[in-house]
């Protein structure tokens, strides 16, 4: 982008005074003097200073992914592909990172964005942000777990969870479905819940965080921007 439209974006001031803000010389990029006004810019990968004001480009980007088993939820990986390697080159990719963690083998709504203080505030505890995943276990599924459940879990460590809510979709002998409610983000956290019931997850995907739906047009590994309406929600 145009240096002096980045600048005006940016409600450094009008055009006519980013102009004249350039040609005082009060404008520099990667340390150096800029006076040419036309000058193209990349405020996510430059630094940019007017004065020793640093201009960041502000504008966000928020991406709700069906994560396919597989990817690491991970911004960089050496081994693996990460969610972020799932965004196509032609989008924004710098300085995305993906909000809250889903384990490998886990598939589901995951935010991505590069808006920092929204991600932070999302994950805070005290938020107490619900979060809905559909499971699959190995074993009947019985109203005990569900007040197991309901009471809050103690894993083998000590560690408490808070009160979750199980909802029983179909059980049998050697595989049972359902949904699961918490408002926690713990490591491993339902897998570790049911396993504290002799359960093991065979099959865990997450269907909701806080406001968040996901969209059940998404395919594995599809993802596409929030709606204005979505992302009211979260502000
Ligand atoms: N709980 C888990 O055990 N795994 C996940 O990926 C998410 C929640």
């Amino acid at each position: 982008m145009r240096l002096d439209k980045l600048l005006e974006q940016e409600k450094i001031g009008s055009r006519r005074t980013v102009k004249a803000l350039i040609r005082s010389k009060q404008v520099r990029v990667d340390g150096q003097l800029v006076l040419d006004e036309s000058l193209n810019v990349d405020a996510s990968l430059q630094e940019i200073f007017v004065g020793d004001k640093r201009i960041q480009n502000q504008t966000h980007v928020y991406y709700m992914l069906n994560k396919p088993q597989g990817s690491v939820t991970a911004v960089k990986d050496k081994q693996h592909q990460t969610v972020i390697d799932l965004i196509e080159p032609n989008d924004r990719r710098e300085g995305l990172y993906p909000v809250g963690r889903l384990d490998r083998d886990t598939e589901g709504l995951l935010l991505i964005t590069n808006n920092g203080q929204l991600g932070y505030q999302l994950l805070l505890p005290h938020k107490k942000v619900a979060k809905r995943y559909e499971v699959v276990v190995n074993e009947a599924l019985t109203e005990e777990d569900q007040e197991a459940f309901a009471k809050g879990i103690i894993f083998a460590d000590g560690e408490t969870c808070k009160a979750a809510e199980l909802t029983i979709l179909s059980t049998t002998p050697n595989e049972s479905h359902a949904y699961l409610d918490i408002t926690e983000g713990k490591f491993h956290q339902v897998k570790k819940m049911f396993l504290s019931v002799g359960k093991k997850v065979t099959y865990l995907k997450r269907v909701s965080m806080g406001p968040l739906i996901l969209d059940k047009s998404l395919a594995l590994g599809q993802y596409r921007p929030l709606t204005q309406k979505e992302l009211q929600s979260l502000l």
